[in-house]
């Protein structure tokens, strides 16, 4: 293993926990260098127009949002750098990381803000939609669904929160269930199927997400009777899981069973000291911008009374 570099910040992701964790490490002078991933911005730049982000009062799209993300971290001088973690070694001091498969960089504290990942169906017909009508998070979409017919995929929490989520919004949610039983804890179940305006297909599949520009219908079967059926909807949503991008750190981290990083409760603390999690890579339950972006916060301050404790500046 040959060290090309050292730095004693270095941080990997470049979504909204990774930039503001490239902004606060910056203002403390830690001199931090940013790896954006393979993909620069995360998952916003997936998405169109976010109007839950607080300071933007007209709303703005995902992608031109990271875009400012990305300019305030490297006006505050953080060193940003188009690559991937490819593999770690975080079994000694310094730390050290594997970019592109190709160089190594040792870095006195990591901060891990590779993010998570929503699994999709991977229909034809759902990848051309993404974004006319097929997303991935009701609570950034739903809104543009208002009075509208939608559908759903996916029974776990999830899903039922979501549909819950586009009840409020929406005339009617079908959810589209695969089995004969939903994942879902017995609560949220309840209240799904407590909800008037949510229908349930159990035993149904998506067997194509319909539309030219937008979407106008999906087409489940069942995979009973292999009896098909068109349903006219404005939106389809997808909620049958995420995966956090944590693979490369599985060997030294504390991770759950579905692979996101454990952290010390009200801070980014991982098991190693000295390395840090942030974002929807440590967190499955709010996954919201500005909750990850307040978690990036939290792993530079963290990370530079670190670095401080060390005597490393
Ligand atoms: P889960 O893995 O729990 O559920 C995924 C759901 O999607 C399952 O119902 C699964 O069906 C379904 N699914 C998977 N693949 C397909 C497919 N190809 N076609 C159709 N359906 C499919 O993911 P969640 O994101 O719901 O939850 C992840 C974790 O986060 C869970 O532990 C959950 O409890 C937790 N969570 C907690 C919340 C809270 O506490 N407020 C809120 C949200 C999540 P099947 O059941 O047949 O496998």
């Amino acid at each position: 293993m040959e060290i090309t570099e050292r730095t004693h910040c270095l941080i990997l992701g470049s979504g909204p926990a990774g930039y503001t964790a490239a902004i606060y490490a910056s203002r403390a002078n830690l001199k931090p260098i940013l790896y954006q991933g393979i993909q620069p911005g995360g998952q916003l730049t997936i998405t169109t127009e976010v109007e839950n982000y607080p300071g933007y009062a007209d709303g703005i799209q995902g992608p031109e949002m990271m875009v400012d993300f990305e300019k305030q971290a490297k006006r505050m001088g953080a060193d940003i750098r188009y690559g991937l973690a490819t593999k770690v070694d975080f079994s000694s001091q310094p730390f050290k990381v594997e970019i592109d498969e190709e160089k190594w960089i040792e870095a006195d504290a990591v901060i891990i803000s590779t993010g998570a990942s929503a699994k999709w169906l991977g229909l034809e017909s759902e990848q051309r939609l993404n974004g006319f009508g097929v997303s991935a998070c009701a609570v950034c979409d739903g809104f543009f669904f208002r009075g509208k017919e939608v559908a759903i995929v996916g029974a776990g929490d999830t899903a039922a929160e979501e549909a819950l989520y586009l009840s409020k919004l929406c005339t009617t949610v079908h959810m589209i269930v695969r089995r004969d039983e939903m994942r879902a804890s017995k609560v949220m179940q309840d209240r799904v199927m407590n909800t008037a305006n949510i229908k349930i297909y159990w035993n149904s599949e998506t067997d194509e997400v319909i539309g030219e520009k937008n979407v106008s219908a999906v087409r489940i079967k069942n995979n009973q009777t292999g009896e098909k059926q068109e349903i006219p909807v404005s939106g389809f949503f997808v909620a049958i899981g995420h995966q956090p991008n944590s693979e490369i750190f599985k060997d030294f981290l504390d991770m759950d069973e579905a692979g996101y990083i454990k952290t010390i409760p009200g801070t980014s603390k991982t098991n190693v000291e000295g390395v840090f999690a942030s974002g929807d890579v440590q967190d499955k339950v709010y996954r919201q911008a500005v909750t990850a972006a307040g978690t990036g916060c939290m792993a530079a301050l963290d990370a530079e009374r670190y670095l401080s404790a060390k005597g490393i500046h």
